[in-house]
């Protein structure tokens, strides 16, 4: 094993540790935008609309022309390729709307899951090839952080070794291939709330898969400073009968980071997994709540749990524009408080309610 290795320049790292700090600064967090045309056509269906590029722009238009107050709460959006490159009505790019709200444009590069051959349903993330490639030229487009998401499952023996050990080195290939162009990666080891296993099953699955990330990160000489995770909450599978309390999630959660995840991360920006609007903000709170050592921020990057009140509310409907963003606030705020551990449950009610929004083996 040699230990003759170099971390980036310092001026690189000097950028990278800003942007990442940036990200997580106190109050603030991700709205993930990033829906694949296909499942961005499956939440326009939900509202009788077709799965046009129109109607994408549309709705993301209506995202990113929300009040610029947003941006109190919002420090980053992840855009899908597509979204990177459309314009608002008046010409003017979706880039240039998110930096006047003084929101940092992010952008995700992988490509989506393939099955590992011989697994018991388990899978890899792909997009490697030209990743070099495309991060040169979304820096240049003036994205600075990204997003890989990788899954895996909990089952009587999943997630195997195989999964643990290759979804592991592809994030850690990823994460260096992301710094070496100048942009953050988001390392996002997402475990599936599938499954009837209870919260102690996902801590211990929580603690091994993130153990093994930050080994493989460690191997590939990922400056961790200029680094963010984006994991799961350990909860109870989906289809469990016993309800954890948000105060066992908060424990639950704190204490498998706690284990796993180096002091130098900055920040760790939870996946909202299929909670609720409300669940997520109570749930986020109480791990801001929770006694315990917490040396990074810990903040959200929400998807459904941010757009699902927006969706509800605008319909596709012009008329509606206003109350869609009045809902992106409403929750943008609920989940800033969060952040903080100040967000007192129920106080700020959305258009989709208390609505759990789990999806079954959820693709993005
Ligand atoms: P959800 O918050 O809807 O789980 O999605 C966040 C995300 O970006 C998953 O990759």
């Amino acid at each position: 094993m040699t230990t003759y290795f170099n971390y980036p320049p310092p001026a690189l790292q000097d950028e990278l540790r800003k942007i990442a700090n940036a990200i997580v600064s106190p109050g603030k967090g991700i709205l993930a935008a990033d829906e694949s045309v296909n499942t961005m056509g499956k939440r326009l269906s939900d509202i009788g609309l077709e799965n046009t590029d129109e109607n994408r722009r549309k709705y993301r238009q209506l995202l990113f022309t929300t009040d610029k107050a947003v941006g109190e709460y919002i420090s980053g959006v992840i855009l899908f390729h597509e979204t990177l490159y459309q314009k608002a009505d008046d010409g003017t790019p979706f880039v240039e709307l998110l930096k006047q709200r003084g929101i940092i444009p992010g952008i995700k590069v992988d490509t989506g899951v393939v099955p590992l051959f011989g697994s018991e349903d388990e899978c890899t993330t792909q997009g490697l090839d030209d990743l070099g490639k495309r991060c040169a030229q979304y820096k240049k487009d003036g994205c600075h952080f990204a997003k890989w998401r990788c899954v895996l499952k909990i089952g009587k023996n999943t997630p195997s070794y195989q999964a643990i050990l290759e979804n592991a080195n592809v994030l850690a290939r990823y994460a260096s291939i992301c710094q070496a162009n100048r942009i953050v990666p988001i390392v996002e080891p997402e475990i599936l709330p599938d499954g009837d296993h209870d919260i102690e099953r996902c801590q211990k699955v929580t603690e091994t898969v993130l153990a093994a990330v930050y080994k493989a990160l460690n191997d590939h000489h990922v400056y961790l400073e200029g680094t963010l995770l984006k994991p799961n909450m350990v909860t109870q599978g989906q289809s469990c009968a016993v309800k954890c309390s948000p105060q066992e999630i908060g424990a639950g959660t704190v204490t498998a980071l706690s284990r796993t995840v180096p002091a130098a991360v900055p920040g760790v920006v939870f996946l909202s997994g299929g909670q609720s609007e409300e669940e997520a903000s109570v749930n986020l709170d109480a791990i801001n709540k929770f006694e315990g050592k917490k040396p990074w921020a810990l903040t959200f990057s929400y998807g459904r749990a941010l757009q699902a009140s927006v969706l509800r509310a605008w319909a596709g409907k012009d008329e509606n524009i206003a109350a869609g963003q009045s809902e992106l606030m409403k929750r943008a705020k609920a989940n800033g408080e969060a952040s903080l551990g100040k967000y007192a449950a129920g106080s700020i009610a959305g258009a989709a309610g208390d609505k759990g929004l789990f999806i079954k083996d959820h693709a993005y």
